[in-house]
């Protein structure tokens, strides 16, 4: 599932594969945003925001996606084959010189570049993680003003933008917390350090093959994710899964080392 390192190397990407090349042609999905409106257009920036990628081009369009859980961003060359089917094709956009195809996200505007500081899901999300410029312990205060868990806030992009379950799961356990004390009780001096790990694990993630968050693992080592049942890397106790919030996720952690209560950092 894309989070927001990944969104982070796509836009890297487009900005190389489209460069400063007009459109030569543009579709959406039949009956879905009218992409043919940026034909002759140029890209000005293409800027990541949490799990969403915007492309602002010239003459004041931006198009808008998010992947979801199964969509993806492909780049050709014109007249190559492409690697999923054609009909799963949501947005095209093609130069003289390369094609980007998004396939299967379930979101795809076209909406005026000055109207987007004014979208409902763009207006909400919270500074992003990835950003150099965050003020992590300002975000610290956002999250422990929060009602709920560490965990449930830490999802929340409204929050915070670009963590999703991975490496929420991940960071939690790196930080050694607790998932389900309340964040408030966290507080901010803590939170900040989860922040700041989380970021951490988001950027030594940016362009690599597979997610890597144990330090000095193997490639694709993971603390807790998808360990259901395993021993602990730490301390050989079984790693536990529940599903948790609205909509439900699934949160996994280790009983010992994320135990509740004060405990000392090791
Ligand atoms: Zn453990």
């Amino acid at each position: 599932m894309p989070e927001g390192d990944t969104i982070f190397r796509i836009a890297a990407t487009m900005r190389r594969t489209l460069g400063d090349d007009p459109i030569v042609h543009a579709r959406g999905r039949p009956g879905g945003a009218q992409l043919e409106r940026l034909v002759g257009c140029r890209v000005l920036r293409v800027t990541p925001q949490g799990k969403h990628l915007l492309i602002d081009f010239e003459g004041g369009l931006t198009l808008h996606t998010h992947l979801g859980m199964l969509g993806s961003w492909h780049r050709y060359r014109p007249g190559e084959r492409w690697r999923r089917p054609a009909d799963e094709a949501v947005a095209v956009l093609e130069t003289g010189r390369a094609v980007a195809v998004c396939f299967a996200a379930p979101t795809v505007e076209l909406m005026e570049t000055r109207a987007v500081r004014l979208h409902p899901g763009l207006a909400e999300l919270g500074p992003d993680l990835l950003d150099p410029t965050t003020d992590l312990e300002l975000v610290a205060r956002r999250l422990a003003g929060d009602g709920r868990s560490v965990a449930e806030a830490l999802l929340d992009q409204r929050l915070v933008a670009g963590v999703g379950n991975v490496y929420r799961n991940e960071a939690l356990a790196a930080c050694r917390l607790d998932p389900f004390e309340p964040a408030a009780e966290v507080g901010v001096e803590r939170l900040t350090a989860l922040l700041a790990t989380t970021a951490s694990i988001l950027r030594s993630n940016v362009g690599q093959p597979v997610r890597s968050t144990v330090p000095g693992a193997r490639a694709g080592e993971r603390w807790v994710y998808r360990r259901a049942g395993r021993p602990c890397r730490r301390c050989g106790t079984l790693i536990r899964s529940a599903s948790v919030g609205r909509p439900p996720r699934t949160l996994y952690w280790c009983p010992r080392c994320q135990a509740p209560g004060p405990r000392s950092a090791a």
